[in-house]
């Protein structure tokens, strides 16, 4: 607790200003934004990887992002905070960077992965830095949940004033108006209609409500813990 209020303390441009100093690290991602960040003395990005990744919803969503290989490498970096593309590759056993990269990009063009590129020594080319984008999966998830809750309320607002009744031989539904004027008897088959027990039916969506806000919470929970991640300077 006491940490945290000493980084908050900590006046923001100032904080900039040192940082771009320090060394021109640049972080990139798939919105296309750059953001200089400090190479030395960050705090480790805390996230319990394995809490996050519990939801059955987390893994789907990254999985149909980049496939198998991309929830390897998403749970790998993960755990790991940052890693250069070459030990990443070594790692997870991928012979070729062309592969790697393949993956890393499906990833990056979700914006669930981003990068940092850095000169090392003199060597004309660059190193790549990968970390998994947690916040961006996040916020997919929470939007995941609150359209279902959404959809879910429309749903609901119907059940409320509407009544429906159903033949138990032909499953043919009729609302209350037409039911009446059958005399609650089945049209296609003159057999005696049920009332559907709506209020059972609403139940069961205000419970999957009440699920899907647990779970907005129980990612709450990670948003303020992710930092920027952070490169030793290698020279
Ligand atoms: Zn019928």
């Amino acid at each position: 607790m006491a940490k945290k209020q000493k980084i908050k303390k900590k006046p923001v441009k100032k904080h900039l200003k040192k940082t771009a100093k320090a060394k021109k690290v640049k972080i990139r991602n798939a919105k296309s934004k750059t953001i200089s960040v400090a190479s030395v003395n960050q705090n480790k990005r805390t996230i319990d990887s394995k809490k996050l990744l519990s939801l059955e919803e987390a893994e789907k969503y990254i999985y149909e992002a980049g496939g198998e290989n991309g929830l390897k490498i998403f749970k790998y970096l993960i755990e790991k905070d940052v890693v250069e593309e070459g030990q990443l590759a070594r790692k997870l056993g991928v012979e070729k960077i062309n592969t790697i990269r393949k993956d890393l990009y499906k990833l990056f063009s979700k914006g669930l992965v981003a990068y940092i590129r850095k000169k090392r020594g003199k060597k004309a080319w660059y190193t790549y830095y990968w970390f998994a984008n947690s916040d961006i999966l996040i916020l997919a998830l929470k939007q995941e949940y609150q359209d279902e809750i959404d959809q879910i309320n429309k749903a609901v607002d119907l059940n409320k004033v509407e009544e429906y009744y159903i033949c138990p031989i032909c499953n043919r539904v009729y609302d209350a108006k037409t039911a009446l004027e059958n005399d609650f008897k089945c049209s296609n088959c003159g057999n005696i209609l049920t009332h559907i027990d709506t209020e059972k039916v609403l139940e069961t969506k205000l419970e999957r409500i009440r699920e899907l806000e647990k779970k907005i919470a129980f990612l709450d929970k990670f948003v303020h813990k992710s930092r920027p991640p952070s490169v030793k300077n290698t020279r």
